[in-house]
């Protein structure tokens, strides 16, 4: 008999940070009989996708989609949009922001870290000092991550534009909204954004496996004449086939019927609505993680994620334990501490295909695995959760 029998009658529950759950539209669709992806049928698909993905983003702007992780789509976006050798900025708050740097000097670009606190978004007058420094305009974009997934900070996009053009740099803007986008406010073209990258399995709900990169006008003329070598990733290849409602390569048709599931869900619940859904919950996590007395890894209020809640261990407990713990009794996954921060911290995920009552089980999984380990909390956060899923209407 498994340790966790009991909750293995019931279903798991996956409030990790992405992947996430997954709704019953999604799996339906991906579950068809796989297509022709040469045929009319799939060309239609294609258009409607391509479109559906512009109205998230909010743009008009060309969308490249993957068959990839979003990791891919960090490689996609660096390799057409940089010369060999060429400059980049990387802010740098968080562990997935750290990962982005790595692939870029791998890659042979001059990654600059402009070293943020992890605590904190960030600092917008940094970035603007960095790049009025930049007299020549050597450094070719700048990037970050829109919720740093590591840690439940968000930082302002907004902001860092503006920091662009205060320092009347031409840098590209390259924007990482892998855990963001379709759970909170996002807008490619009202903040000026060069490279929206995102990824299929958090807010999308879908699995991993899709990755996309939304490009400006300005994004492609740097691809355009670019040396870089590429292949896979090439824009060119992919928009040129995209206009005929295909791709270069074999694309996964069966998370492409997903993709449009979920779409057209997003779409029915309409975006300030699922943006206002994640909010709540996030509320409501926050509410029962003080309640505990327990500290949330984010110092800044006005920046505390929507779609994650980081919380720290007290001083002397394993985080990784205890998710270990929760895991095994009741099927409950929670995010790990990732890079630096293993072992001292975990993330409560509270994002895509998520009700009240499951982020209530959640929290009772995350209540009944403190008592199991002894972690000093108060009592209460239960009920301060509950509080407000109750007082505030879902829709
Ligand atoms: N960027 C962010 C913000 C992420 O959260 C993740 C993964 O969780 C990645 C990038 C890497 O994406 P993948 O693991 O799909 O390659």
């Amino acid at each position: 008999m498994p340790e966790n029998y009991t909750s293995s009658l019931g279903r798991p529950l996956l409030q990790i940070p992405g992947p996430t759950n997954l709704p019953a539209a999604v799996l339906t669709a991906i579950a068809r009989p796989t297509i022709d992806h040469r045929s009319p049928e799939f060309a239609r698909l294609t258009g409607r996708l391509l479109k559906g993905m512009q109205e998230l983003v909010g743009s008009g702007d060309p969308v490249v989609i993957y068959p990839s992780s979003g990791s891919g789509a960090w490689e996609a976006a660096l390799t057409n949009a940089l010369a060999p050798g060429q400059q980049l900025l990387v802010c740098v708050n968080g562990h997935f922001a750290a990962l982005w740097c790595d692939v870029a000097t791998r890659l042979g670009f001059a990654a600059q870290v402009l070293e943020g606190d992890w605590r904190q978004p960030v600092d917008s007058a940094a970035v603007e000092a960095g790049l009025r420094a930049d007299t020549n305009h050597a450094i070719k974009a700048v990037a970050l991550v829109h919720n740093e997934t590591s840690t439940g900070v968000v930082n302002d996009i907004a902001a860092v534009r503006q920091a662009l053009d205060r320092a009347g740099h031409p840098a590209l803007l390259m924007v990482d909204t892998i855990s963001s986008l379709a759970s909170m406010d996002y807008r490619h073209d009202e903040w000026g954004v060069d490279i929206t990258v995102a990824a299929s399995q958090k807010g999308l709900m879908l699995p991993p496996g899709l990755s996309f990169n939304v490009v400006s006008q300005r994004a492609l003329a740097a691809a355009q004449d670019n040396p870089m070598p590429r292949s896979y990733w090439d824009w060119r290849a992919v928009l040129e086939a995209n206009e005929r409602g295909f791709f270069p390569y074999t694309p996964a048709t069966n998370l492409l019927f997903g993709l449009e599931a979920a779409l057209d869900m997003l779409t029915a619940e309409g975006l300030a609505r699922v943006t206002a859904r994640h909010a709540r919950h996030a509320r409501a996590v926050r509410a029962a993680v003080q309640a505990w007395g327990l500290e949330i890894y984010c110092r800044s209020a006005a920046a505390h994620s929507p779609t994650l809640t980081a919380v720290l261990m007290p001083e002397n407990h394993d985080a990784d334990q205890f998710r270990r713990t929760v895991e095994g009794r009741f099927d409950l996954a929670l995010g790990t501490g990732l890079g630096p921060l293993q072992g001292r911290l975990f993330r409560i995920g509270h994002l895509g295909a998520l009700d009240d009552l499951m982020l209530a089980g959640a929290l009772c999984g995350v209540a009944m695995g403190l008592r199991l380990e002894g972690v000093p909390h108060q009592s209460g956060g239960l009920e301060a959760a509950l509080e407000i899923l109750a007082a505030e209407e879902g829709h």
